[in-house]
């Protein structure tokens, strides 16, 4: 869950192979630009006939000099606004995708793919190495057919929350507006009604996919299953480009929001009572429990909860009494009713681009006393590091998250109590002092908490990545990805 900012503002208030283009041909394009002085690549040789590919799309090729590619190349954290990729093609079809793939494999381009330019690393930015973006933003048209929809790989949250509930219809997927669909639910996907419906991946009953052969396929439980399997919780950018997700949806619930503070000394016990209640309480009650310091918070770190529950408002206050009981009152509480759609929208941060630093654990046991004590101290430290706004925020699992086994879809910690995520927003300028606070807070709660970690939170740092993420799924992973990309197309970083 991100958006801390706008999070903290609001709760306080209230297969067939498609298309081919061979590698050369003498066509009087524009020679490749010259590299960057971060990048160097095979691409930079002056070959690359971008205009055949231009030529071959519906689609939008943007290249350096382009008017429109210092907005194209743009990702959602300014942190990566010095990425020059080689190209930005905007696909208008599942056939422009192809295309793309196959072009940048005769080329030897490697490529980025993007959707709502949300990757914490950086990685559909095509900067490093200079790649060819394949951004499917345009491909964003969302269908209702009863209860199933069908959502085109480049939608973005709010689009897909309008579509789907103005006509009374819901999903669980993230709370940021501009997140998008498919890195978020390739991933997993947790938000604020996970206990209640399950991951957004968990909703997911066929996809299209692109794969690194250019061929497009249609992955099922059936069709294709271990990449169905694969692309259920294994995250994006590794196994082919998804075109677009069908989804099974549910009748939209009425969402009672509840808004919690206290003063930061009541924060052991609160950690204390929440870690033991959150992840167990009825399915219908999810929450989140933040605590952030920073130069936005200049007293003292916040400590606020924030919960959502689907069943009858009335029964809200029961439901929160197995946490209430155990905790001093809070100083702040403040509740809202309001239909899904108006819900989702109350959630949704302002999405204004706002530099940020973030890593994660997967958090399988409560913290004892010295646990306690460690993250309190790192909330603490927070207060004099010069960042925006930092602090770690943990989100309850279990509900319908635990109806699975942790092998029937690649996201392993359908047994976990919460993810956890550090983050710190920072002003323009250099990253390294968030992400020394975010890696150094994650450091100081490895032993606590081991090394798993949310893959939809990337980290490059994060040692033995793959268990971290992926746990016992991660060899089954590495076998699919032997399937459908044996020579390694896909070049992003953390691979399978
Ligand atoms: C502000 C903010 C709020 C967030 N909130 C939540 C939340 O509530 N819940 C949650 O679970 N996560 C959340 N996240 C994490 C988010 O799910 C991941 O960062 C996700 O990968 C972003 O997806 P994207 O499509 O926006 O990003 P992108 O940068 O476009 O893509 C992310 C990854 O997926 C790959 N990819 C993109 N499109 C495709 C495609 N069509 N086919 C295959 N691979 C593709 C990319 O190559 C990249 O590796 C949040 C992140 C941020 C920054």
């Amino acid at each position: 869950m991100g958006g801390v900012t706008g999070w903290t503002r609001r709760a306080v208030l209230g297969a067939g192979a498609v298309g081919a283009l061979s590698a050369c041909s003498s066509d009087g394009d524009r020679p490749s630009p010259s590299p960057t002085p971060s990048g160097s690549s095979p691409t930079t040789s002056g070959k690359i006939r971008w205009g055949r590919l231009e030529r071959s799309v519906r689609g939008t090729l943007t290249r350096p000099g382009d008017p429109a590619y210092d907005q194209v190349r743009l990702l959602q954290n300014p942190r990566y606004d010095g990425e020059h990729p080689l190209a930005v093609l905007s696909v208008a079809s599942e056939q422009d995708v192809a295309t793309g793939l196959i072009f940048a494999r005769d080329h030897d381009v490697p490529v980025a793919l993007r959707s709502g330019g949300h990757s914490y690393p950086g990685w559909s930015g095509g900067g490093s190495p200079r790649a060819l973006v394949l951004d499917c933003r345009p491909l964003d048209q969302v269908q209702l057919d009863g209860a199933t929809a069908t959502v085109g790989a480049g939608a973005a949250l709010a689009h897909v929350y309008e579509e789907i509930g103005r006509r009374g219809r819901a999903i669980a997927a993230g709370s940021c507006a501009t997140v998008g669909i498919a890195g978020l639910t390739l991933g997993g996907g947790v938000g604020v009604l996970t206990r209640a419906l399950g991951l957004a991946c968990d909703a997911v009953t066929s996809m299209r996919v692109v794969t690194a052969d250019g061929k497009l396929r249609t992955a099922t439980a059936d069709e294709e299953p271990d990449l169905f399997w694969a692309l259920r919780g294994g995250g994006g950018g590794h196994l082919g480009m998804v075109t677009s997700f069908v989804l099974d949806t549910v009748a939209a619930p009425t969402i009672s929001s509840t808004f919690l503070s206290w003063p930061f000394p009541a924060a052991a016990q609160v950690v204390e009572a929440w870690q033991q209640w959150a992840p167990t309480a009825d399915d219908r009650l999810w929450s989140t429990l933040k605590m952030l310091g920073g130069a936005t918070h200049p007293g003292e770190p916040t400590l606020l909860l924030s919960g959502t529950w689907t069943g009858p408002t009335a029964e809200l206050d029961g439901q929160l009494a197995g946490l209430l009981d155990h905790v001093p009152s809070p100083s702040v509480r403040s509740d809202h009713v309001r239909g899904y759609l108006e819900a989702m929208q109350a959630y949704a941060g302002s999405g204004e681009r706002e530099s940020l630093a973030a890593t994660s654990h997967v958090m399988y046991d409560a913290l004892d006393d010295d646990g306690i004590a460690d993250l309190l101290d790192q909330v603490r430290a927070a207060q004099s590091s010069g960042l925006k706004e930092a602090g770690i925020s943990m989100d309850a699992l279990g509900g319908k998250v635990a109806d699975l086994a942790p092998a029937d879809t690649a996201f392993v910690h359908r047994r976990a109590l919460a993810t956890v995520q550090y983050t710190a927003t920072f002003p323009p300028g250099s990253p390294r002092s968030a992400d020394d606070y975010v890696r150094g807070f994650r450091a100081a709660m490895l032993p606590h908490w081991g090394n798993h970690a949310y893959v939809n939170y990337a980290d490059p740092t994060i040692e033995d990545y793959l268990t971290a993420y992926f746990g016992a799924n991660a060899d089954r992973l590495t076998r699919v990805r032997g399937q459908y990309d044996p020579d390694g197309f896909f070049t992003q970083p953390q691979g399978f």
